[in-house]
């Protein structure tokens, strides 16, 4: 019988993140403090962020930070997870290439986000922190991120915004379910919330003011602070454990990847399959291609410019040099919610910028076609995020099948789409539209991060 899964035993959980910054060649620039231009020093973020994921941020020149125990053991409800030789998708495309895909839907959360949820939720643990927050759109973050604080025994305050708040009622119960208190924002609790109400008792909130909400419970709560899912070094270093565990599955199926491709919102689970790999690239003269696969209604890294802006839509966070849209840019209401980000991490910004990585855009209904034959090949059904990676890898399959080259492909399964179903009622009642962004309409976006550095 051939072999389909490649599991490897929690002994072989990773031990430590791999940390990329300290071996890329050209290092990300400095963040910078907004008001003095000054570059940030990992003090500089301790008021709003857990110290030992500030110190990890901006750490250049440790290759591998140690996984602490307890992390480990958390883990281990779910990793190693599975790799998995997608052979029925590959006959299903007629095509020559070897496709596999490492399995994160497996995680108590459903997704990649988990990873990095439970090493943040330990480290303020550690440094006596008692509450930690956040905001959602999605719902998938605040998921995670509520999971690993009842596994630490932290209480977790999740600030919801509030249209997804009643669009997204399963997320939300998923959350309360893991013993998280959610808010939906705009909420009476902050400054920034009161603020908004007063002027529209009926405002449906937004991810910038569900942020501005949620870093100022940080900043006026004791042993209160702020976590972020996605987008900061620290985050995309946790997520190396995808990559670290890939690699020695690679190795048992005595394969090693040829094209290795993740969706894009910030760039985290991307990071998580690629930079193990990568590392070889820049180390061992690989030349394995790393494709992040993107929203044509969020194109950052293909249509977008590299400069200075803000993380967040308020306007709260640092300046961080990176691939933005603008920090004011408002993407379609497409379905992959987890991919509707204006900029990508710092680290990734300079890596496409250096010619490391490349990325594609896709169009919905294409991603949501591919979804549905990976389902009905693979059995999986993934998550509208996903789907993107799964769009990418069947247009290098079918590149494959043209040239009849047997290429090797190794993609990541974010997550699954079980909370998403109403996604794929769209798509296969007809409904569910592709959009076409303009030149002018990215442009106007763009001035708001090009006055930034004027
Ligand atoms: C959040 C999310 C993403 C996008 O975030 P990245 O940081 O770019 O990985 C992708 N897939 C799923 C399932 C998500 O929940």
């Amino acid at each position: 019988m051939r072999q389909k899964k490649y599991i490897l035993p929690e002994s072989e959980i990773p031990t430590h993140y791999f940390n990329i910054q300290a071996v890329m060649p050209n290092k990300p620039l400095p963040f910078l403090n907004p008001a003095t231009r000054e570059p940030l020093k990992p003090e500089d973020l301790y008021p709003v962020f857990v110290e030992e994921c500030a110190r990890q941020e901006l750490n250049q020149t440790d290759e591998w930070i140690p996984i602490p125990e307890p992390v480990r053991e958390q883990y281990a409800a779910y990793r190693c997870t599975p790799l998995v030789r997608a052979y029925e998708l590959e006959e299903a495309l007629g095509t020559p290439a070897h496709i596999y895909f490492k399995n994160e839907s497996v995680s108590p959360a459903g997704s990649h986000k988990l990873n990095s949820a439970l090493a943040q939720a330990y480290y303020a643990k550690k440094e006596g922190i008692t509450n930690i927050t956040t905001e959602t759109g999605a719902g998938q973050w605040g998921g995670a991120l509520s999971y690993a604080a009842k596994k630490f025994g932290l209480d977790c305050a999740v600030y919801m915004v509030k249209v997804s708040y009643n669009q997204k009622p399963y997320r939300r119960s998923i959350m309360q379910t893991f013993g998280a208190a959610i808010t939906p924002s705009p909420s009476m609790s902050t400054r920034a919330g009161k603020d908004i109400l007063t002027k529209n008792p009926n405002d449906q909130g937004s991810l910038g003011c569900a942020i501005s909400e949620a870093m100022e419970l940080a900043l006026t709560t004791p042993n209160c602070k702020y976590t972020l899912g996605s987008v900061l070094n620290h985050v995309c270093m946790h997520q190396t454990v995808i990559g670290l565990e890939a690699e020695k599955q690679m190795a048992l199926a005595g394969e090693y990847p040829d094209i290795v491709i993740g969706c894009f919102g910030g760039g985290s689970n991307f990071s998580g399959i690629a930079f193990p790999f990568l590392r070889h690239n820049i180390q061992d003269g690989k030349k394995t291609r790393f494709i992040a696969a993107e929203p044509a209604s969020c194109p950052k890294l293909t249509r977008g410019k590299f400069e200075y802006d803000f993380a967040d839509e308020a306007g709260m966070t640092p300046l961080l040099p990176m691939f933005t849209l603008g920090h004011t840019f408002k993407p379609a209401t497409i379905h992959a919610g987890g991919l509707r980000y204006h900029g990508a991490g710092v680290i990734l910004s300079q890596l496409m910028k250096d010619g490391y990585m490349e990325a594609i855009d896709l169009q919905q209904t294409e991603t949501f076609k591919a979804g549905i034959l990976f389902a009905q090949t693979e059995g999986i059904i993934p998550a509208p995020e996903s789907c993107h990676a799964i769009a990418a890898t069947i247009r290098e399959a079918q590149r494959c099948k043209e040239t009849g080259e047997q290429k090797t492909i190794l993609f990541n399964l974010s997550g699954h789409g079980f909370v998403d179903m109403s996604a794929y009622d769209q798509y296969i009642s007809g409904e569910l539209q592709d959009y076409k962004l303009t030149d002018a309409e990215l442009a106007k976006f763009m001035e708001s991060a090009d006055k930034l550095n004027a």
